[in-house]
């Protein structure tokens, strides 16, 4: 997966790549499709939702520039992949996901891996997480059609901040850059993510 997914498409963030190595992905999926969880492509975890690509995780983890000190907001837990290899780069990872049965699976993985500096919450996390903010990265793993105002807000000075925007079918990875109070916008690549729902996401699923 290293080698042949991440490193050749421009992954150089070593502790992008030492998280990558050591978080096991094979836990975060369903039994029956184990023998395909280090593939080139997303896989379904239930309820309509997916856990992303390999490269597209390490894409949006390494686009953090993390260097081990941060807290981080994730909005969307799904299997809880993204907030284990989070875990393992920074101080403390907040995650919220809109849908109880995924989140109560992901806390069980977390639980088993003893990755005890993930918090999670069942909500709508268009809205954030004011208890804990500012956060110095906050990362959106589903895809919406603006960036949320609320999630601007909860962001540090200096902060960064990752997330899909665009239609439902396909999306720019942003990047949006806090800096003395000044905001920049940078465009990663496409992508594909599933719908961001709530408040200041899409209506419905
Ligand atoms: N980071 C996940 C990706 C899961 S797919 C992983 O590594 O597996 C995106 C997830 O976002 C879905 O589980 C979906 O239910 C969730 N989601 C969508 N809108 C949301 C919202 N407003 N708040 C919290 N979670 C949301």
């Amino acid at each position: 997966m290293i080698d042949e997914q991440l490193v050749p498409r421009g992954i150089h963030d070593l502790k992008t790549l030492e998280a990558m190595r050591t978080v096991p992905r094979h836990l975060f999926v369903e039994d029956a499709m184990k023998d395909q969880a280090y593939g080139d492509f997303p896989l379904p975890i239930g309820r309509g939702q997916t856990i992303s690509q390999p490269y597209i995780v390490a894409l949006m983890t390494q686009a953090l520039n993390l260097k081990g000190h941060e807290s981080v907001l994730e909005i969307g837990t799904g299997s809880g992949y993204q907030a284990a290899i989070l875990s393992q780069i920074c101080a403390k990872v907040y995650t919220i996901e809109r849908i109880d049965s995924l989140l109560v699976q992901a806390r069980k993985v977390f639980d088993s891996l003893h990755y005890l500096n993930i918090l999670t919450k069942l909500d709508d996390g268009t809205n954030g997480w004011p208890e804990y903010a500012p956060y110095d990265a906050i990362i959106v793993t589903a895809g919406g059609p603006k960036v949320p105002e609320p999630l601007l807000g909860q962001l540090a000075d200096p902060g960064t901040l990752v997330i899909p925007v665009g239609d439902r079918g396909v999306q720019d990875l942003r990047r949006v850059t806090k800096r003395e109070g000044q905001i920049t916008e940078k465009n990663i690549e496409f992508v594909r993510f599933v719908s961001l729902v709530g408040d200041h996401g899409w209506e419905s699923g």
